[in-house]
């Protein structure tokens, strides 16, 4: 009997049974809008080979004015559904089910012609909607029902209506977006008609054989949201209109509480779609922050929800239900829920990938094939560029073997999985160490290579990484002086009062750590909902604390510095950096640009301010600790030049500046592609 086996039964919808309770929930990917619909089923398709029960499409714009940015696909006309088509077929002939996700953006819209229920401007658009009369309501109803209708012409099993996270029908909810004093606005049972209309117009376009998905939300986690009385009776009446699946949103867009970044404990929601379960027949779907099979077992197996959705880790892992349904769960590349490659991405206009599988969205450009004529290939340095390079050569017909002066492999990723809230690193080191095994690469550990022991080998890859940069500032050599890798790996005594130099994400992090004692929110759920405010949807509308984010006292006095003026935090990641800044903030850190350093001695550290040096200012701290960047560390590189041999140098040893995990993956598993 598998070890998955409430995750891995089967579903029954009445018209359609779902092979198991694993839901690849909605992203977008940006890959529709390439306008190359072959890779769109690519994508798809092999999700669906990979055993997701059901899939849901990134959302599709029932029309112009509902699309997420101007451009964004959708199912506007009779001629989309040909592009569609080819999707819905793909997925099928792997033996998969797919729905379309229908998303009326509302004031969400990033354009001018964006249309809700008031004129109310959202904080995270420039633009201010419409007001929609009564024959608009009534074309936005109607489109909706008939992209529904086109769905099931193009082949999909179904669709989702998008109805949370702050979007169209979200919108209508609440008293915020919701300023209405006709039959769509006022009471509840008013503010409700909307989603109840859509999902019943919806059902009467595609009949009773085809699934509707409600993503409704479940806590809106922004100012006068939903209470749990309104979220119930919604969830009634969705199902008296039609819908066969109920699946859960967490927070508007625009809360200012994490939903699925990293330091989110894992199934930190879940408990909210668990007070709706018994409430309606219908089953319900819960999501956030679930990324391994053993999680998945847990909430299915406890009655927290009917069925999971995953959305990111099948971008980490297209095989995730496959790999755990035949016994082979320590093979699936695990979601770090680090959202670089995904929502940075997509909120930075790119291509979605991810980080620890480049191949995501980029299947038929980067294919994994056999080596025509095996080569050995030696890679020296087991952080992220070496693990990524070693793996994928091995897995097409090379024999590697792996380098590391350390003891361990996982480079700084060891450190990082130090940090609170970065605990997910611990499993994606895990995963490399079983993989590295399950390939048969030849490890070994404790070795400094030097150039005289990689002659003889057919290829040789130096994924060394880097040595922190010196800041040179007078004093360093100071007993008080601390660098991150002393802080992180040898363990540091650290003072109470800090001064951080260098505010880039090793500064941040640093910070955090340093911020912190005890035990990690992120590993204790009531711990993190304290932290972030966040109560019960029962007791307070929304699910905010009126109380608000109450954060343990902070373990220390820290000073977090750069000389850049803008602000501290700028460049760290698109979609989670404000969480690094508010979580400082919380712990009061001071944030400090525009100094120069101009020397450190037992009392502290002495800075200045502007190209003048104006203002010298003492700050008084225990410890410094340097976190000024990094360097390349490419001896090795440089002394195989000089014996004649040819070398592929990645990651960190190749260019360290804005070096992440990312790119150190994305380069490795690139070369060994080529080998
Ligand atoms: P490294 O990880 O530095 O690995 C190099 C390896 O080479 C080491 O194991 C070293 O022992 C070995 N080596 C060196 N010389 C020799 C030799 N002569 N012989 C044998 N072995 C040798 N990145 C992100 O994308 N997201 C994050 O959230 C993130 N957080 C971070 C937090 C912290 C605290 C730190 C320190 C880094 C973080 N990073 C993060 C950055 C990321 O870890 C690095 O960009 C990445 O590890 C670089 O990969 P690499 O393989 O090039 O080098
Ligand atoms: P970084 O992001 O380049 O930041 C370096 C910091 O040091 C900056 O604040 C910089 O600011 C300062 N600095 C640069 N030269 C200096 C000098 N000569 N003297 C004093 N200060 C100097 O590098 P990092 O923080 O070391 O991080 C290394 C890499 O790991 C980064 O590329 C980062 O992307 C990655 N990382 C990512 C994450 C993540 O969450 N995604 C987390 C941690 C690390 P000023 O020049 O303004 O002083
Ligand atoms: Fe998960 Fe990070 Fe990959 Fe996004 S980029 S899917 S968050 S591991």
């Amino acid at each position: 009997m598998s070890e998955y086996q409430h995750l891995l039964a089967p579903l029954d919808l009445g018209h359609v049974t779902l092979p198991n309770r694993v839901l690849m929930g909605s992203m977008h990917t940006g890959l529709e809008e390439t306008g190359d619909w072959s890779r769109v089923a690519r994508f798809y398709s092999d999700r669906a080979a990979g055993g997701a029960a059901l899939i849901v499409t990134g959302g599709m714009a029932p029309n112009k004015e509902g699309g997420v940015f101007p451009g964004a696909a959708g199912l506007f006309s009779d001629q989309d559904i040909a592009n569609h088509t080819r999707v819905t077929k793909a997925v099928h002939e792997a033996g998969g089910r797919i729905a379309m996700q229908i998303l009326h953006a509302g004031r969400y819209a990033y354009g001018p012609e964006c249309v809700a229920p008031s004129a109310v401007k959202s904080p995270i658009s420039p633009f201010a909607p419409k007001e929609l009369d009564e024959a608009g309501i009534e074309k936005q109803i109607a489109d909706i029902a008939t992209a529904a209708e086109r769905a099931r012409k193009a082949g999909y099993d179904g669709v989702e209506i998008m109805g949370s996270e702050g979007y169209f029908l979200n919108q209508f909810l609440v008293t915020h977006t919701n300023k209405r004093e006709d039959r769509w606005g006022g009471s509840y049972e008013n503010r409700m008609r909307l989603p109840i209309e859509v999902v019943k117009r919806a059902r009467a376009a595609v009949g009773d054989d085809f699934i509707i998905i409600y993503r409704l939300s479940m806590i809106d986690l922004v100012p006068n949201g939903s209470t749990w009385e309104e979220v119930v009776m919604l969830a009634k009446e969705i199902e008296k209109a039609g819908a066969s699946i109920i699946n859960t949103g967490i927070g508007w867009h625009e809360a200012r509480i994490p939903t699925i970044a990293t330091s989110v404990p894992r199934k930190g929601w879940a408990w909210v779609t668990q007070k709706l379960m018994g409430e309606v027949s219908i089953p319900i779907i819960t999501s956030n922050r679930i990324n391994t099979p053993e999680v998945g077992e847990e909430i299915v197996s406890e009655g927290v929800a009917d069925m999971v959705s995953m959305a990111r880790p099948f971008l980490a892992d297209a095989d995730f239900v496959k790999k755990a349904a035949t016994g082979r769960a320590r093979e699936i590349a695990p979601c770090i829920a680090c959202n670089q490659a995904c929502l940075d991405h997509t909120f930075g206009g790119k291509l979605t990938s991810c980080l620890v599988n480049p191949r995501a969205c980029h299947e038929i450009e980067l294919e994994i094939e056999q080596a025509n004529a095996p080569k050995s290939v030696a890679v020296v340095g087991a952080g992220p560029a070496g693990l990524s390079t070693a793996i994928t050569a091995a897995e097409r017909g090379h024999r590697v073997t792996l380098f590391d002066k350390a003891n361990e492999i996982g480079g700084q990723l060891n450190m990082a999985k130090q940090i609170p809230g970065k605990e997910e690193f611990v499993g994606l080191v895990d995963w490399y160490k079983h993989m590295v095994h399950t390939k048969d690469v030849e490890l070994r550990l404790g070795t400094e290579v030097s150039a005289d022991d990689l002659v003889g080998f057919d290829e040789v890859i130096i994924a060394t990484g880097v040595l922190p940069r010196d800041p040179e500032i007078p004093g360093q050599d100071g007993s008080n002086v601390v660098s991150y890798i002393d802080v992180l790996r040898n363990k540091a005594e650290v003072g109470q009062s800090v001064a951080i130099i260098g505010a880039g994400g090793i500064g941040f992090d640093v910070a955090e750590y340093l911020a912190h004692h005890g035990v990690s929110p992120t590993e204790d759920l009531a711990l993190w909902k304290k932290e972030w405010g966040v109560s019960d949807p029962e007791a307070d509308r929304g699910g905010l604390s009126p109380a608000g984010p109450m954060p343990e006292a902070p373990a220390r006095e820290i000073t977090l510095l750069q000389r850049k003026s803008e602000k501290l935090g700028r460049r760290l990641g698109k979609t989670t950096g404000w969480i690094h800044r508010a979580s400082l903030q919380m712990k009061s850190v001071e944030m400090m640009g525009g100094v120069n350093y101009e020397s450190i001695d037992d009392r502290g550290l002495m800075v200045s301010f502007g190209e003048a040096r104006e203002t010298p200012t003492l700050i008084e701290v225990d410890t410094v600790v340097l976190c000024a960047g990094q360097v390349p560390l490419r001896s090795l590189a440089d002394d195989l030049g000089d014996l004649g041999v040819k070398a592929h140098v990645i990651g960190g040893a190749d260019v360290a500046s804005e070096l992440d995990a990312k790119r150190a993956i994305d380069q490795g598993t690139r070369l060994a592609a080529a080998l």
